[in-house]
């Protein structure tokens, strides 16, 4: 079994973890919340004072953090790969950039290590039931070591490519489930008024060509599937200024590739107007008050 430095303990790493002390590894955890921490010692965890503290003395560091500019903090500023012993093997699953994935790449081979870019898919649900679909870029050699551990908390683990391409794939699948949750709002706003029960459209819709995973699981309207956040007044499950976050990096990756995307900018301009009104901390289903901000 592993001994893993774990840093970003919070809706996602929290039960990453729980799953990794499960599957019989040692786990060394640091976040800046001690709540988090303390959460993470009641499962079976050691706590780390500091990011270098998490990060020496284990085979694998994973982190799981808000957004590039964290990752870019604790692997380069904050000691990540000056204080790991040889041999640890990083895997980054938060979902960043592009680019700080590669920047984080090079320092990482620079110094001796194997990194691997591990953005999940899966949302709290699959972090808790150990299901995600871990998208990895990185060579191959370094995939195969991460592979064992990934499996402790996923179920579909994915090599797509090389270095920072786990993250392009994840920008491409997100861009995607933003645009379906602003059109499930849509579709489901609209047929309610003009006269279909939430109900019917729902149980229509999600056997017919207009279904999505997004509105067959997480559909915006409450009262119509039970694994939606729509249903428990809209608590994250995964933030809309998250969702913004990822949107932003897909219309960042759109510009790069020199590709029109024209439904993701509408998702981006619609998550962007939905946080300004103070939505952000929500789940992304909130998307819905924005077509009816009175809806219950
Ligand atoms: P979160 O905000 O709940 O947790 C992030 C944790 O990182 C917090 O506990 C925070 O205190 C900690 N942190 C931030 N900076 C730190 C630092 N410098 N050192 C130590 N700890 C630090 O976010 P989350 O929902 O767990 O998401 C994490 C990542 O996973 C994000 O990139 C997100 O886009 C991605 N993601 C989330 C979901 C979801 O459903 N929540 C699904 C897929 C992917």
């Amino acid at each position: 079994m592993a001994r893993i430095g774990f840093i970003g303990l919070g809706n996602m790493g929290g039960p990453m973890v729980r799953n990794l002390i499960k599957a019989g590894h040692s786990l060394s955890v640091f976040d800046l919340s001690e709540e988090a921490v303390n959460f993470a010692v009641q499962s079976g965890a050691l706590a780390a004072k500091s990011v270098p503290e998490a990060a020496s003395g284990v085979d694998f560091v994973v982190t799981m953090l808000p957004v590039g500019a964290n990752v870019k903090e604790v692997f380069l500023n904050n000691g990540i790969i000056a204080a790991a012993d040889p041999e640890t093997v990083m895997i980054d699953s938060s979902t960043i950039d592009v680019e700080t994935a590669q920047a984080a790449h090079a320092a990482s081979k620079a110094a001796g290590f194997d990194m691997i870019d591990a953005p999940v898919s899966g949302g709290v649900t699959g972090a808790d039931a150990g299901t995600l679909t871990f998208m990895c870029g990185g060579d191959k050699k370094s995939f195969e070591k991460a592979k064992p551990i990934l499996e402790a908390m996923g179920k579909n683990i994915v090599h797509c490519g090389a270095a920072g391409l786990g993250q392009v794939t994840k920008i491409c699948n997100n861009m995607l489930a933003g645009i379906n949750a602003l059109a499930a709002a849509e579709a489901m706003v609209m047929g309610e008024r003009l006269g279909v029960s939430r109900e019917t459209l729902y149980n229509v819709i999600s056997t017919s060509t207009g279904n999505s995973l997004y509105f067959e699981n997480f559909n915006p309207m409450p009262g119509v599937c039970s694994s939606s956040a729509a249903n428990n007044n809209f608590k994250p499950g995964f933030m809309a200024k998250l969702m913004l976050k990822d949107l932003r990096l897909s219309q960042a990756a759109a510009q790069s590739a020199s590709t029109a995307t024209p439904l993701g900018a509408t998702a981006t301009a619609a998550f962007q107007h939905l946080v300004e009104n103070g939505f952000g901390d929500l789940d992304t289903t909130s998307i819905i008050k924005l077509i009816d901000p009175n809806v219950k």
